[in-house]
């Protein structure tokens, strides 16, 4: 079985080819291109205008590259949400006239799900707890009885977006990853103390991080240390998303932590997730970062996996869901 993937639900318009025929090549094609503003967060109808310009030549590149006849595809899978209204738009419209065009079926993929499904397949995982961390996602999640559970999200902000805002704010950035490293993972260890009084916000197993931003603003334009602000701001952050995983992970007893999304790529994570792993014999997969940020392969994937389970839709159906949790799509294929 052959499945193209179309991802473009915030600045990256990707098409990913993907078979099951072959275990250890599954990936016949992985074109991208991202958006980047030029100062400021992502403006959606600007993202989109970008997206709307750039992807029929991603779709054609992916063809091209995989030497696959479009006619010889079993079904068109696109990512209908969540994300941001007109960008996912621009990816819907390309795949409902692909799908049109070839006359193959129409597979509707969440994108939260596809993070997590192309996760286990890469890291080799079976039943993680995964921590999914992006600009726009905080979520810690376990399949339990066909869904993902979500067992604590943020309130506000997401992970990403707190480390973004505060960086460009400080002038930090962009860029905001340097070799690999977040600007302010990178800030922070210069810093020699934690300061006091920044909110530590969990509630239950939800986060909360814009009191946190706030306060770290206010501390940088009273001339406080700014390594010093980067420590703080990264311990509160990220210990925060440990003590929801580690209780995520004593609740459903599972033995694999899996961590997804852009941030996940910070080593500084990496570190706290494996030395809480080692307490609770649970075993830690990282996403490789080509494949933990937004891409086409992973909505392939996904695509690929639902349509084996029977997951199909007509074109009227599929439109785009900004806000389609993780936890109202059914998983057959587990
Ligand atoms: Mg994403």
């Amino acid at each position: 079985m052959i499945v193209v993937g179309i991802e473009s639900s915030a600045h990256t318009f990707g098409v990913g080819i993907v078979t099951d025929g072959d275990e250890a090549n599954f990936i016949l094609a992985d074109e991208r291109v991202q958006y980047i503003p030029k100062h400021g967060g992502i403006h959606p109808r600007e993202s989109s205008r970008f997206l709307a310009e750039k992807g029929p030549q991603i779709l054609r590149n992916a063809f091209a590259k995989s030497s696959i006849d479009p006619r010889r595809i079993d079904a068109v899978a696109v990512a209908l949400g969540p994300g941001l209204g007109p960008c996912l738009r621009v990816g819907a419209t390309v795949a409902r006239t692909l799908s049109a065009y070839l006359n193959k079926p129409l597979v509707p993929v969440n994108h939260a799900v596809a993070h997590v499904e192309i996760g286990s397949k890469l890291t080799g995982l079976k039943d993680p707890v995964t921590v999914y961390l992006s600009g726009g996602n905080t979520a810690v999640i376990a399949y339990i009885d066909r869904r993902y559970r979500v067992f604590g999200e943020t309130l506000d902000i997401a992970l990403g977006n707190l480390l973004d805002t505060f960086a460009r704010e400080v002038g930090l950035g962009p860029p905001y990853v340097v070799g690999g490293m977040h600007v302010v993972d990178r800030c922070a260890e210069g810093g020699k103390r934690i300061l006091p009084d920044f909110p530590y916000v969990v509630k239950g197993q939800d986060m909360a991080f814009s009191g946190l931003l706030t306060a770290s603003l206010r501390a940088y334009r009273k001339g406080v240390d700014l390594n010093d602000i980067c420590l703080t701001l990264r311990e509160i952050a990220y210990n925060s998303v440990l003590e929801v995983s580690a209780r995520c992970l004593m609740h459903t007893k599972k033995r694999e932590i899996m961590l997804v999304g852009g941030v996940a790529a910070s080593p500084i994570l990496r570190e706290k997730f494996a030395e809480m792993a080692k307490i609770y014999g649970a075993s830690v997969g990282v996403v490789p970062p080509q494949y933990a940020v937004d891409n086409g392969v992973m909505i392939a994937w996904t695509g690929l996996l639902s349509y084996k389970a029977g997951v199909v839709t007509d074109l009227r159906s599929a439109i785009v869901r900004q806000r389609w949790r993780i936890d109202e799509v059914e998983i057959p294929w587990r």
